[in-house]
């Protein structure tokens, strides 16, 4: 199942998609069916079914925290001159920072190295603590596309990294939820006008899916909605004004978003 949020005459509703091209992206017969309500529970049809090309897909999902984890592929902690973490390394982007498919990253004047991370988000679908790592399938929603956008320079002079991961825009979302994806080795990739740039699998993380949510959710209750972004594969560079940078993960889809200064 694939799971949207899209904008319709000025409202939003999240709804399913039907009848992707056999590339898996939106074709001529792509339907958008709207969803009464969220996701998060028993799905309720509002009615609806539109053509995909009549709607704007936005962000697939508003956090109300995004949880990311650093250094989680051996060889970008090497790429970055450091070690692997014997434990889960966690840090926090703001809800703010989210931005969905075909929105611009927004380049701050603060920076001057602003970089793409390619990263597997994983939705959680239900209010949890202390999530046992066999149950942690019962409290997962599905994955999307994330670019963990950072202000490398910034990252290295602060030594906290809430400023160089947090501009806003520096979390692009989507373009959709998959709800059942094997997590175990999808690859994943970056293209930045078309070059790649990025490209690994999710079986190469450090630790997988199971292990982050539980260890996660033994520090932070966890609400329907909230995102974890579990780290980049090696390959991390520059994006600037005037590209356009994507990450594709297979099974998922590619999230594209051009690049401008903010101005
Ligand atoms: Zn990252």
């Amino acid at each position: 199942m694939r799971i949207c949020r899209v904008s319709v005459d000025g409202g939003l509703f999240f709804g399913l998609i039907e009848g992707l091209s056999e590339a898996g992206e939106i074709g001529e017969g792509t339907l958008v069916a709207l969803l009464d309500g969220h996701p998060f529970g028993d799905l309720a049809p509002e009615g609806r079914i539109l053509k995909a090309s009549d709607v704007r897909f936005i962000a697939p999902v508003l956090p109300s925290k995004i949880i990311a984890v650093g250094r989680n592929y051996a060889a970008h902690a090497k790429e970055m001159g450091g070690e692997v973490p014997v434990s889960p390394m966690i840090f926090l982007k703001p809800s703010t920072s989210v931005i969905g498919p075909g929105e611009p990253v927004l380049l701050p004047w603060q920076s001057e190295q602003v970089e793409h991370e390619a990263e597997l988000a994983v939705v959680i679908g239900r209010l949890c603590s202390d999530v046992p790592v066999d149950r942690v399938p019962d409290v997962v929603l599905g994955y999307t596309c994330a670019n963990d956008v950072t202000a490398r320079d910034l990252q290295k002079s602060d030594g906290q990294w809430g400023r160089a991961k947090g501009f806003d825009s520096f979390c692009p979302l989507g373009p959709w939820i998959v709800t059942d994806l094997e997590t175990d080795a999808a690859s994943i990739s970056c293209h930045v006008n078309g070059e790649v740039r990025q490209r690994g699998s999710t079986g190469e993380m450090v630790f997988d899916v199971a292990e982050l949510v539980s260890w996660i959710s033994s520090v932070m209750t966890l609400l329907p909605g909230d995102v974890i972004l579990t780290g980049t594969p090696a390959g991390v560079g520059p994006i600037r004004a005037g590209d356009e940078v994507s990450v594709t993960i297979e099974g998922v889809g590619t999230l594209t978003n051009p690049v401008v200064d903010r101005g």
